[in-house]
Formats: structure tokens, sequence, C-alpha cells
């Protein structure tokens, strides 16, 4: 999608710290880390928000859970635990407008998150 920033990143248009990328999914670090391990999990097909996922989304979303499982063991972050979360709309705290999963690690994590 034209003006999308992660799609640009996902295209190889613009630069990114990429940690992982395959056919559906690419993974980078985060510009302005949260945790001493913050990394970003992107769908190359470009859906908006949580709630624009449509049933046959589905897959994709699991690739991007199944590429965060890799990359927090690459990342050597599995056994101690780490934080996967989908921020949705301005109230869930999102401002990049296609659909992303963080994963957070490297310190203990807070609950309840901010
Ligand atoms: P969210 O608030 O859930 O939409 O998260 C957007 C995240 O994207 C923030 O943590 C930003 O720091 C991050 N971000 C924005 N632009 C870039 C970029 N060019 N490269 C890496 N991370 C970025």
């Amino acid at each position: 999608m034209d003006n999308c920033i992660f799609c640009k990143i996902a295209a190889g248009d613009i630069p990114a710290d990429k940690v992982y990328e395959d056919g559906d999914v690419v993974a980078f670090r985060d510009l302005n880390p949260q945790a001493p391990t913050h990394i970003l999990v992107i769908p190359r097909k470009h859906i908006a928000t949580l709630n624009d996922l449509r049933v046959e989304d589905e897959v994709v979303l699991g690739r991007m859970y199944g590429a965060a499982r890799e990359i927090a063991a690459q990342e050597g972050l599995a056994d101690a635990g780490y934080r996967t979360v989908v921020n949705c709309n301005e109230a869930g705290g999102q401002a990049v407008f296609h659909i992303h999963l963080h994963l957070l690690g490297g310190r203990m994590m807070h609950w309840p998150p901010g």
C-alpha cells in the first residue's frame, strides 16, 4: 500500500534492522525500543488493524506468532520469557496502521500494562 512505512520496510524500500523474513512475514528491530529486545513482526500483506483481519488472514497471523516464537528462541528469550502485544486503534495505542506484533524481552514485564 502506498504511504505505508511498514509496507516499504517489507518491500526493502526503506531500511530496517531485519532479523527474520520469509514469504509471509518480516521482522525488524523497533526504532524506539521499550525493552532490551523489541522486535516488530509484520505480515507482508497490508492489513491496517486487527479489526481488519479477515478469516483468510488468520493463517498469516499464525505465521507472525510462529516467527515470534523462532525469533524469541534466536534472541535467547524463550526460557526467561517475553511478551507479545498487538495494539489496535487509538485507545489500544496503535500508531502505525499496518498490523504488527511487538515482541518484547530482556527485562521483567509489568502487569497490568500501561
Ligand atoms: P504501535 O504503537 O503499536 O503502532 O507501534 C508502532 C511501533 O513502530 C513503535 O514502537 C515505533 O517505535 C515503531 N516504528 C515506527 N517506525 C519505525 C521504523 N521505521 N522502524 C522501526 N520501528 C518503527
